[in-house]
């Protein structure tokens, strides 16, 4: 098999467990959103998941998204930004992103909001929640993320369309589900008290959980190795 239609070959597997996923908790696979999480994979690796019918592809570092961008590499399919995002790199990310996933903080969101007024746009955004509140790690604590919620708010050029968490990598199983279904509560909470329900992203869950993320309530998933293999880090 080539790449491509390995690459085919993955994204059909991962439709299908998602889809049992769903039958598993009661949910509908169309509710489920899949981004391919492409870093260290080429511009082609992005073409071959595009022809596939990924659902959108994420990024995250800028550098690299930069270069597969002035390859075409995402013709097709919306571009997510989904890493931690240095503020001396939002004018690159904004505008051409069409959903940012990683706002972790209120420096953050108001600098992309500037540049996004700049451009005279709206920039759709996730808010990023640091679920096990860990130090290396960006994103809202969770008491921290209802006055980043608020703020969001007030700014008109930025539009929260959920929240995005990545759980601490060394969590047992049962206890990522615990951070899955305590961001579910901030998500469901958060949507009704400030947004009017009008929430659409939660993105939850990776190659080794999205299944269990489903069903604690994610509609997003981002996976990468089990999509385009395993990367090898230099
Ligand atoms: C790399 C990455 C993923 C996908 O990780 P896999 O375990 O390879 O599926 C998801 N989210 C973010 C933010 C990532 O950087």
């Amino acid at each position: 098999m080539t790449h491509a239609e390995e690459i085919a070959a993955n994204i059909r597997r991962v439709r299908e467990n998602i889809a049992r996923a769903c039958a598993k908790c009661g949910r509908s696979p169309e509710e489920i959103t899949l981004v391919g999480a492409s870093k260290m994979n080429d511009a082609d690796a992005c073409r071959a998941a595009i022809a596939a019918g990924i659902d959108a592809l994420g990024e995250n570092r800028v550098q690299e998204m930069t270069e597969k961008l002035a390859q075409n590499a995402y013709d097709g399919a919306p571009l997510h930004f989904i890493g931690h995002l240095q503020r001396n790199k939002v004018n690159k990310v904004v505008g051409t992103a069409a959903l940012i996933e990683s706002v972790g903080s209120p420096e953050l969101l108001r600098d992309i909001a500037r540049r996004a007024q700049t451009l005279g746009i709206v920039q759709d955004i996730l808010l990023e929640v640091n679920i096990g509140a860990e130090e290396a790690k960006s994103g809202f604590l969770p008491e921290a993320l209802e006055d980043g919620a608020h703020e969001a708010l007030t700014l008109p050029s930025v539009r929260v369309r959920g929240l995005m968490t990545i759980p601490p990598a060394d969590a047992a199983r049962e206890e990522n589900i615990r951070f899955f279904q305590k961001v579910f509560g901030l998500y469901v909470d958060i949507n009704q008290k400030l947004f009017h329900n009008s929430f659409e992203y939660l993105s939850m869950g990776m190659s080794g959980d999205y299944e269990d993320a489903i069903c604690e309530g994610a509609t997003m998933v981002r996976v990468g190795t089990a999509i385009f293999g395993a990367r090898h880090y230099a």
